[in-house]
């Protein structure tokens, strides 16, 4: 596996693979790599000719200093992970690379998207995301774009910048993986005791079980059970919250919308954890 810490020398190498017809998939992450983003690279290898991953721990999209410098950075173990599920190349930038003249604003209008859930709690967090999105985008320039549902609201709003930009890569959704007693995994999940990873796993058994209620409850009355439910000790939730899929908006009946999310962000150790589940694909 190839490893550039310079946009020139990325570009080298991408546009000598790209003279010789190669599609290029692209996964951005923040490093502190697991399966989750392994289950990435597998689909970016069956879908492009030439995988990519770039590890940014960007600090544009951090409204918390203290979450920025616990952020875990195993470079070392993420380059073998990597090479050993056969990535092409390594983009691994500094932030005077991605950012050589300050970071700039991007103006884009996400209408409502970036207003709800994620963006309640964490201000100017997805600001920073379609900000350093873009800036790879412009780097690597792409034909596919690797991105979880975990972060369902990050590829929605990456989807709508898409869209806004006209901008040709195609984003591809990978769904979620979690460990098998259904905690999704996380760069974050490092950081929990195995107390706390046990524990965690209420997330996605609330998750599951709204899931059930779906048939026979309102999405406000199941908001309240799950929230009352997350409130277990160790626990602090920020938010449950059931939407449209596409515009991230409240519903008030499971029959306003053909696809619903619920959406879930809880503290537990000291650690901000998030998870999702369409409840109506
Ligand atoms: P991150 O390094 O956390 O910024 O994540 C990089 C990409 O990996 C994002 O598109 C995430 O949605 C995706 N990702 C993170 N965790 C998972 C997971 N458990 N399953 C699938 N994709 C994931």
């Amino acid at each position: 596996m190839y490893v550039f810490k310079t946009v020139k020398d990325l570009q080298n190498y991408v546009a000598n693979n790209r003279n010789e017809g190669k599609t290029i998939g692209f996964t951005p992450t923040m490093g502190a790599l697991h399966q989750g983003h392994m289950s990435l690279l597998k689909i970016s290898k069956e879908k492009a000719d030439l995988s990519i991953f770039s590890i940014f721990v960007n600090p544009t999209q951090f409204n918390d200093e203290e979450d920025l410098k616990k952020y875990p950075r195993p470079i070392v173990a993420d380059i073998e992970l990597l090479e050993k599920n056969g990535c092409n190349a390594l983009f691994l930038p500094s932030v005077k690379e991605v950012y050589p003249n300050n970071p700039q604003p991007l103006n884009l209008d996400l209408g409502k998207l970036d207003k709800v859930m994620e963006g309640e709690f964490r201000e100017g967090h997805f600001a920073g995301v379609a900000q350093v999105v873009k800036r790879l985008l412009d780097i690597v320039l792409p034909d596919k774009l690797f991105m979880g549902q975990k972060d369902f609201q990050q590829f929605t709003i990456i989807q709508s910048m898409i869209d806004q930009l006209k901008i040709t890569t195609e984003l591809v959704v990978c769904p979620i993986m979690r460990v098998q007693s259904g905690l999704a995994m996380s760069s974050r999940n490092v950081r929990l005791s195995e107390k706390g990873r046990k524990e965690a796993t209420l997330i996605s058994k609330t998750l599951k079980a709204a899931k059930k209620k779906v048939d026979s409850s309102t999405p406000a009355k199941v908001e309240k059970w799950a929230m009352k439910e997350l409130s277990a000790p160790g626990f602090e939730p920020e938010y449950f919250t059931i939407v449209d899929g596409h515009t991230l908006q409240p519903i008030k009946e499971f029959s306003d919308s053909d696809y619903v999310v619920a959406c879930v962000a809880t503290w537990l150790e000291g650690v901000r954890l998030i998870d999702n589940e369409i409840l109506k694909p």
